[in-house]
């Protein structure tokens, strides 16, 4: 089998956003390997509003849906499949995949992303997909007219908050401090809402119910008073973490430099420290985690390594 001139590992903003630039800009030989539907972790957001030339309110599945068709007309060739490890041996990279194939590329631009965090209080797991979700545009449908708890103080948590203010009846806001994370307009959005309760200088304890699914929360504040707050459904929304795995080596080492937070170290062209091997969008260092950056820099990263496979084969 040829050898691809790109491999690109994951289809989010990032990854799509690469594989449009490195076929448009004339690799001929390039597979995007994406476990799942294109699109990324942004086809759960219920809103946007922040993607530059895409005025008023939009889905984020609404704003991807369009990208994957823009890169086939090109030549991007998309095969779904988890990818389990990148390794390179002298020049030549290795993709290897769940299904026990391989497949070898001068080239690789990762952006694997992130993925939503556990809070770690009692009943998360046991609870989870049985009233415990971190996807309101999922879920938020199986609440309707009914009440939810929210948990978290960032822009995620409280633009769901306010999505799921539409279709519940009232939504408790759950945050650990009485700040937050947030941008100033959605704080205030989220001031003005009327059925939402803020719960703040709280943090989840205990999530509880029986075998139909969650019945309640139970919150203590910082002088550890408890209250229970009667809920049949809980969304967690508490960070996300990288999606670094596949740049773990049979030795438990990574394929390239990282920092102490596992995100993969890039220079300002998204070069690692492995010729040939590119990081982008969230899972890199210093990631804006916003749509508009992630896309950038699959763009910065699929120019740079037109520019390798060149230099390599020429
Ligand atoms: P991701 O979007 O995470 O895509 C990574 C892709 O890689 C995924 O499709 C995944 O399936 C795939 N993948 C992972 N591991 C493997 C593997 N081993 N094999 C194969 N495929 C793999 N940003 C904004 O700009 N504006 C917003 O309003 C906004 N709202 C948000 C709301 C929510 C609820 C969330 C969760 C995020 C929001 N963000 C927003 C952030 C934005 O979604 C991310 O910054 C952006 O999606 C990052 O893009 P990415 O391509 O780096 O990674
Ligand atoms: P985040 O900014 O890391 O916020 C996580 C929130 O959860 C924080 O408020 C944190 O509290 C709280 N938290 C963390 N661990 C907790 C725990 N164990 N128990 C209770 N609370 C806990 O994550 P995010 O909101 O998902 O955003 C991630 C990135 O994506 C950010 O850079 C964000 O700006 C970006 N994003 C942007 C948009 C947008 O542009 N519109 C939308 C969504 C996301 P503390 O505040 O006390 O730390």
């Amino acid at each position: 089998m040829s050898i691809l001139d790109c491999a690109i590992v994951g289809g989010g903003p990032a990854g799509l956003t690469a594989g449009l630039y490195t076929t448009r800009g004339g690799l001929e030989n390039v597979v995007m390997f994406e476990k799942g539907m294109p699109g990324g972790q942004i086809t759960n957001s219920s809103e946007i509003e922040n993607y530059p030339g895409v005025v008023g309110e939009i889905t984020g599945m609404d704003l991807m849906m369009p990208w994957p068709a823009q890169c086939s007309k090109f030549g991007l060739v998309h095969e779904m499949v988890n990818v389990t490890r990148v390794s390179k041996s002298g020049d030549v990279f290795t993709i290897h995949k769940e299904d026990g194939t391989t497949s070898d590329a001068h080239s690789v631009i990762i952006g694997t992303g992130s993925s939503p965090r556990r809070a770690g209080f009692s009943g998360e797991e046991e609870f989870f997909g049985k009233g415990v979700s971190t996807c309101a545009t999922c879920d938020g449908f199986f609440y309707k007219g009914k009440d939810v708890a929210v948990i978290g103080g960032g822009d995620t948590a409280l633009e769901e908050a306010l999505y799921l203010s539409k279709i519940c009846k009232k939504v408790y806001l759950v945050h650990r401090r009485d700040t937050f994370r947030s941008a100033p307009n959605t704080v205030e959005r989220l001031k003005n809402s009327e059925n939402i309760e803020l719960v703040l200088n709280s943090v989840p304890d205990e999530v509880y119910g029986d075998n139909m699914g969650v019945t309640g929360l139970r919150v203590k504040n910082k002088e550890g008073e408890t209250r229970n707050i009667e809920v049949p459904g809980v969304f967690t929304f508490v960070g996300n973490d990288v999606n670094n795995q596949t740049l773990i080596q049979e030795d438990g080492t990574f394929l390239c430099d990282m920092n102490e937070q596992g995100q993969v170290i890039v220079d300002i062209s998204m070069k690692t420290s492995v010729p040939g091997l590119f990081a982008t969008g969230d899972m890199r260092i210093a990631a804006p985690k916003q749509v508009v950056s992630a896309a950038g820099d699959g763009a910065v990263a699929a120019l740079q390594a037109i520019s390798y496979v060149d230099e390599l084969l020429n």
